[in-house]
């Protein structure tokens, strides 16, 4: 039997941005996902097991959070003008662990944990982790939600016709033979790597094609694609040029600045999103905290964006 301890957190709230133990915004530290005030659900997953190229994304979610704590001070988010605990209560409920080495014992421990904050009526926002993340949580929102929409950025399609079940840059390409999300329905946003762009369904806006857009042709093509199907919001940070997220495993130059990507994830106001992640944030990269600093007011932008739907 496991020894269980509570206790009231909430004193993170009123701690300055350098000081004390640091969650996701100083929101309190809690895993009662029974409490009915709880909106919404920050999870992170350190996991940088499956990379190709640089790792260390096992210490994103850290990264994210303690550079959260310089956006604590900014009652309203510019532009939002409302304040998000308004809207939204929101927990951190820490990391979840899992054995060294074992990527199926990660995958099933990602399952458990996240069916059971879906099944409690709660928003989860992941933070990974590398974005191999995603397979898992997209099974189990699909238990909740059926077969979904993604909404996907990146530099990377993460498409790669491969039987290998465990790689960062396989898991759209099993995701639909799996029947967790319909190409046909999602889009690709911010691509600039080799691809198949002839042989599969997902609508791509990539990057060339988004920087020389504007942000209101971006998402109308978005909402266009994906209606009001349930979608699933996944956001590798290296869909954001180098320059604007250099702590990555696999940077691509050429990329969105970070003031258009929040701007896009701004004006997602209005779509039916069930689940988010933000991965593939890896501080021993970063520079001056600037990667972590931009996945932070990134997650913190997508969770303004459920609020204003509430
Ligand atoms: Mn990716
Ligand atoms: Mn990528």
């Amino acid at each position: 039997m496991s020894h269980k301890t509570t206790f009231d957190s909430s004193f993170l709230l009123e701690s300055s941005t350098y000081a004390n133990v640091f969650t996701f915004m100083g929101r309190p530290l809690s895993r009662d996902i029974t409490d009915s005030s709880v909106d919404a659900v920050v999870m992170g997953i350190p996991l940088d097991l499956t990379t190709t190229a640089r790792s260390g994304t096992r210490y994103g979610p850290n990264g994210v959070r303690q550079a959260s704590a310089q956006l604590r001070w900014q009652k309203q988010r510019w532009p939002w003008r409302f304040e998000l605990a308004e809207k939204l209560n929101v927990i951190d409920y820490g990391d979840v662990s899992f054995e060294e080495g074992r990527l199926e014992n990660m995958i099933e421990t990602v399952v458990e944990h996240a069916s059971r904050i879906i099944a409690a009526g709660k928003m989860l926002l992941s933070i990974g982790g590398d974005h191999f993340v995603t397979l898992p949580l997209l099974r189990a929102h699909a238990k909740k939600h059926g077969k979904m929409a993604l909404l996907h950025f990146d530099a990377h399609p993460d498409t790669e016709e491969s039987e290998l079940p465990h790689h960062h840059g396989t898991m759209f390409y099993h995701a639909p033979k799996e029947g967790l999300i319909d190409p046909a329905k999602s889009v690709q946003v911010g691509i600039r790597t080799e691809y198949d762009y002839d042989n599969h369904e997902f609508t791509v806006l990539d990057a060339n094609w988004v920087n020389n857009h504007s942000t209101e042709s971006v998402l109308e093509k978005i909402r266009e694609t994906i209606g009001d199907t349930p979608v699933y919001l996944s956001f590798d940070i290296d869909c954001l040029d180098p320059a604007f997220a250099p702590g990555t495993g696999t940077p691509v130059p050429g990329g969105l600045t970070a003031s258009r990507a929040l701007e896009i994830v701004h004006g997602l106001q209005g779509l039916n999103i069930v689940g988010m992640d933000l991965v593939e944030v890896s501080p021993p990269y970063d520079h001056a905290d600037i990667t972590s600093l931009v996945g932070a007011t990134l997650a913190l932008e997508m969770l303004y964006v459920i609020a204003a739907g509430r």
